[in-house]
């Protein structure tokens, strides 16, 4: 008996659509029909738990079988198969009607580049790599079984056949212009991207391809570190070990699993994104879990599996998810409770870890209101001497010295410690302490602080500073008179005249420098965060620095009292030049003058 049918009246604009336009994912055509199978494969089991298929079920694997002589790809299934009147239901009606709404998103220009990949076009993808396209099934039910077969065209046929087994064989008939998935290669390569966790066993060329029962569907108590870091380098081959991971393991109000591993930071490398890959029900999505994991993870790696999570959906409509959000906020919170657990019960090994975790941290209390309200507790300043303090171990430890005439508390910070040495020194001989924040996000978190924790300034050691800290009550008096002080500031001015350079005196105590440098702390943080940015408007300004003259200095008393003016001018030069050099900005014409005068006053 053989039945004939047309699909649907506008199929005309279909059939088109699927095979030309979606050139840049045909890979997911495999992944479509292999799912398939793998779904036909468990609703079997599942009947058979409860009892509505008797005996045993056999062996189960799916098969893909590739002929290159035939020019043919078969997928085959020991599912549970089709009846006649089923092929009509799901493959005529309902797959169609799938493949339907994704045209008609499709053609929604707006959608056009994010629906590829994320819209299950499901059975009907064969149609972009086939010609022809053939189902030969027989019904776990009946004795009979059917064969379906289409060439694309709006027609299709529907006759019996001799198949005995029951489960599904789909044959597709490779068209001229997908003749590169007739290669062996071509099509191992998209098995390991699709299938290598999906639970049913698929045999390919001789040889199981897919780990069926991968550790994030195990309990986390069944588990050992020797297992989560041989997952890791199954994942991801030639990769260093993990710091340490976190298994998600949740079933309401959403279903979700995975494991996420902490990668090794290094400060001179740029992390690699798109490192976690989005399951469902162990078939592989996508590894661009955008909206799915908080932006501040995205450096993470590792697995998330969820069927909750809506996947043959666009990604303008996973944005506006409320199961996405959801997951979205788990991981947050999965993420802070952990960093806060080991914190607590290994501190030592946490702070062993910190240089690579601080950015994750650092990242997440910037851009997450949530996780900077934990994370206030877990995360470290670290001094220059390498010593970690918590927030408020710092604060404590820095009150008595660092409190200024407001009662703020200001944080030194150095940025460089090799270009910054001479600044240091200078703070470090008053008994003021400096954090090392020299890392990738520090500019930004300086600027979380400053807002975050109540009564707290930041002032990197080479911005005005000294200034700051001495204007305490205990003012130095000055050595010189305020006429003396007066004069020194005109023979500085003159020096100065026309550049980027202002002059500004005041009696420090008399082992600060005679002269010192500075750049307001703004002004150096505009420019570095517009730098970091990648748009340069704070860059384009004009840099501008203070010449703090130190009125105490033995240095002010002698220029003052010099009557050769040409040593005074020189004495001046020289100290200006030296404190260019201790900050790095001496250099050219001005440098060959400095070593040109050098030996001449020697
Ligand atoms: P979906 O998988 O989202 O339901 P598809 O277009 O991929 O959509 O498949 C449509 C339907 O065809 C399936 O729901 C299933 O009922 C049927 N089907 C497809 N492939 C098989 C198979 N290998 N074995 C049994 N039924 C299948
Ligand atoms: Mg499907």
């Amino acid at each position: 008996m053989i039945q004939q049918g047309n699909i649907s009246v506008s199929t005309e604009n279909i059939f088109p659509i699927i095979k030309k336009f979606l050139y840049s994912d045909h890979d997911i055509f495999l992944r479509e029909l292999i799912s398939n199978a793998v779904d036909a494969t468990q609703k079997l089991q599942t009947l058979s738990r409860i009892g509505d298929v008797s005996g045993e079920l056999g062996d189960l694997k799916i098969e893909i079988v590739l002929d290159e002589a035939a020019g043919t790809i078969t997928v085959k299934d020991k599912g549970l198969g089709m009846t006649a009147e089923e092929i009509n239901k799901y493959i005529n009606q309902v797959a169609f009607s799938g493949a339907k709404e994704f045209v008609e998103k499709y053609n929604d220009k707006l959608e056009q580049n994010q629906i590829i990949g994320h819209f299950g076009l499901g059975f009907y993808s064969a149609f972009m790599v086939s010609s022809k396209v053939e189902i030969v099934t027989k019904s776990f039910k009946t004795d009979d079984a059917a064969k379906w077969s289409c060439d694309g065209s709006t027609t299709y046929t529907i006759e019996e056949d001799s198949r005995t087994e029951r489960g599904t064989d789909i044959i597709l008939y490779i068209n001229d212009e997908s003749k590169e998935f007739l290669e062996k290669s071509r099509i191992q390569t998209i098995l390991s991207k699709f299938c290598k966790f999906l639970p049913v066993e698929i045999e390919f060329d001789g040889k199981v391809v897919n780990n069926p029962n991968p550790i994030w569907k195990k309990k986390p108590a069944d588990l050992k570190t020797e297992d989560y870091e041989n997952f890791y380098s199954e994942l991801y081959p030639f990769s260093e070990a993990p710091l340490f991971w976190i298994h998600l393991n949740v079933e309401v109000p959403f279903t979700l699993n995975g494991i996420l591993y902490f990668p090794k930071v290094k400060p001179d490398v740029e992390p690699q994104r798109n490192k976690i890959q989005l399951y469902s029900n162990q078939v592989f999505v996508t590894d661009d879990v955008k909206d799915v994991v908080p932006e501040f993870l995205m450096l993470l790696h590792g697995v998330i599996d969820s069927p909750d999570i809506p996947l043959n959906v666009s990604r303008s409509y996973l944005q506006g998810d409320a199961r996405v959000k959801q997951v979205n906020q788990y991981i947050t919170r999965k993420v802070a409770d952990k960093l806060d657990e080991m914190f607590r019960n290994e501190r030592e090994v946490y702070e062993n870890k910190w240089e690579s975790i601080n950015l994750f941290v650092k990242y997440g209390m910037i851009s997450e209101e949530k996780f900077a309200e934990k994370a206030r507790k877990f995360c470290l300043l670290t001094d220059i001497d390498n010593v970690n303090y918590t927030i408020d171990e710092y604060i404590e430890k820095i009150k008595p010295l660092q409190t200024d005439k407001d009662q703020k508390l200001v944080l030194l910070y150095t940025t460089d410690s090799t270009k910054q040495h001479t600044y240091i020194a200078n703070v470090q001989r008053k008994g003021y302490s400096v954090l090392n924040l020299n890392g990738m996000l520090d500019n930004h978190f300086v600027q979380h602080l400053e807002t975050k924790v109540e009564n707290i300034i930041l002032k990197r050691v080479d911005a005005d500073t000294i200034d700051k800290l001495v204007d305490k009550d205990e003012k130095p008096v000055s050595i010189l008179s305020e006429e003396e002080e007066k004069q020194l500031k005109v023979l500085l001015d003159a020096k100065v005249a026309g550049t980027a350079y202002t002059v500004e005196t005041k009696a420090l105590s008399s082992d600060d420098d005679f002269i010192t440098i500075t750049k307001p702390e703004f002004e150096q943080r505009m420019k570095t965060m517009s730098q970091m940015g990648g748009m340069n408007f704070f860059g384009a300004l004009p840099d501008t620095y203070k010449v703090q003259v130190n009125t105490n200095h033995p240095l002010a008393n002698k220029v003052i009292h010099e009557t050769n003016t040409d040593l005074q001018s020189k004495i001046i030069m020289q100290s200006i030049d030296l404190a260019k050099l201790s900050q790095g900005t001496l250099q050219g014409e001005e440098l060959t003058n400095f070593i040109k005068r050098s030996s001449e006053m020697m």
